[in-house]
């Protein structure tokens, strides 16, 4: 389909049909897709498993930060953490639904951001709030890297859960959404882990390292635990960008450079 016939034919079909007209779908999947930050990586820094270390990990992921932000243009995505967990087990206790959970946990996502944000200052480093995304290009444009809140601001338009309460869409998935949306070069999510394992290694002392998977064959694996959130393996699925993601130990000097670098030195994950 050329350009200009499938622009009109698309124009045709969407003036005339349901929006959910199979043949409509398919000329929108036709058109060539527009990537809106092709050269910038996204990272994600764990919340629990650096933020909530405290200076120890900080310290030296900010450096590592602060390395790779000379050769790469960087959007930095903070995840929550334990004062998320504990305000989901209140709020839960308390009866609270999920679109609440999502509200309240979302507070120290970007409490991380802000305070990740300070740090970064003096590299001129600066934290934009969801409502700001609109100059996150200009940001990372004069200054090489931004830091946003990592949890998505779907708030209490959550999707409710299969079972319980707990949002399903948190901060690897909103960090993952916002490298897919803006159809950014790549997705590391910097966390404590060397990857992913057979299980979780903090409880699972035989657990055994899986250096590459693709969604559907960890899906098929049906492990007890992940180290990203479930909902990125199915957000994946349907990638037009970011169809590969890689998981590294933000505690290893030098990781994250050679990640972004193109380096397998984590886990891969790819959409198929
Ligand atoms: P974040 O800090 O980004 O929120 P999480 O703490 O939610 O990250 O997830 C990372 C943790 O996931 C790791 O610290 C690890 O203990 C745990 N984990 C669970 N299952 C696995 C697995 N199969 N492989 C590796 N790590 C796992
Ligand atoms: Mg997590």
């Amino acid at each position: 389909m050329t350009g200009v016939a499938g622009s009109s034919t698309l124009a045709e079909l969407l003036m005339s049909r349901s929006l959910s007209d199979p043949e409509l779908q398919r000329a929108t999947e036709a058109v060539e897709d527009h990537a809106i930050l092709p050269d910038v990586s996204v990272l994600k820094i764990g919340g629990q498993s650096l933020i909530d270390r405290g200076r120890a990990a900080v310290f030296p992921v900010v450096d590592q930060l602060v390395e790779a932000k000379r050769t790469h243009k960087l959007l930095i995505g903070t995840g929550g953490g334990t004062r998320a967990r504990h305000v989901y087990a209140l709020a839960a206790e308390l009866g609270m639904p999920t679109g609440v959970l999502s509200e309240v946990g979302a507070a120290v996502a970007g409490q991380n951001a802000q305070m990740l944000g300070y740090l970064m200052a003096k590299h001129g480093v600066p934290t934009v709030g969801p409502s700001a995304f609109g100059v996150l290009p200009l940001q990372v444009a004069e200054s090489g890297a931004a830091i946003f809140s990592g949890m998505p601001p779907y708030d209490l338009w959550q999707r409710v859960p299969g079972e319980g309460v707990i949002p399903p869409y948190r901060t690897d998935a909103g960090c993952y959404l916002v490298a897919e949306t803006y159809g950014c070069k790549q997705m590391i999510f910097v966390k404590d882990e060397d990857g992913l394992f057979s299980a979780n290694p903090k409880n699972d002392a035989s657990a055994t390292f899986i250096p590459r998977a693709t969604v559907d064959e960890l899906i098929a694996m049906d492990l007890p635990d992940l180290v990203i959130e479930r909902p990125v393996l199915e957000l994946m699925r349907h990638a037009r960008h970011v169809r590969e993601v890689q998981i590294v130990n933000g505690l290893r000097p030098g990781l994250v450079r050679r990640a972004l670098d193109g380096e397998h030195v984590g886990s891969i994950i790819t959409a198929a």
